[in-house]
């Protein structure tokens, strides 16, 4: 299996780092071409707008979007997860629209207000989960048929909607292997 990082800017050398702990092939994806090698795709933490920025004038954006419908497995941090979500509050910014979720960017404050704490991860309830919010964003107006898997102080902060997961904190930040290796069932099961 070879899991493709998403490696324009942003946490994406601290994603690798996780898979190679956890003995996974990864490889970086800065071009279209990149796409042909992998099963499946995290997109990290960084800033959403230079993300999208970039792989709109590589090309890489319309590609990307089009491998994700066909069914490719996702997983966005913070950043990522925002390029994943259907739609921005109060920005008419285009997305990657994979998970039916409207989300707030930034909306627990600037980066003083960062802040980690314990939730509980609802496919792994044996031990709390140390989550770390950067400049995270909310996520709001969740459709019908996305599925809850963790939250904090009754808001919703870890999401699945198909082959598609999104965290508004960030996993790969910690030495906790939890949710990568959910995400890695995910891309098993695909299909089945
Ligand atoms: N605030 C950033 C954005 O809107 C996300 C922050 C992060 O990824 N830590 O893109």
């Amino acid at each position: 299996m070879n899991i493709g990082i998403l490696a324009l800017q942003g946490a994406f050398l601290e994603h690798q780092k996780i898979l190679t702990k956890m003995g996974l092939n990864s490889s970086l994806v800065k071009e279209t071409s990149d796409l042909d090698k992998i099963e499946g795709i995290i997109l990290p933490g960084g800033e959403s707008t230079s993300m999208r920025l970039i792989s709109q004038r590589k090309k890489l954006w319309s590609e990307l979007k089009l491998r994700l419908n066909l069914g490719l497995p996702a997983f966005g941090t913070c950043a990522g997860a925002i390029l994943l979500s259907k739609s921005i509050v109060e920005e008419d910014t285009e997305t990657l629209g994979l998970i039916d979720v409207q989300v707030k960017r930034n909306a627990y404050g600037r980066q003083v207000d960062s802040f980690d704490d314990f939730i509980d991860l609802k496919f792994s309830p044996e031990k709390a989960y140390l989550a770390i919010f950067i400049r995270a964003p909310r996520f709001e107006k969740i459709g019908p048929q996305v599925e809850l898997l963790a939250e904090h102080q009754n808001q919703p902060v870890l999401l699945r909607e198909k082959n598609v997961i999104i965290s508004s904190f960030h996993p790969e930040l910690t030495d906790d292997l939890r949710i990568h290796s959910y995400f890695i069932d995910i891309i098993k099961n695909k299909g089945r």
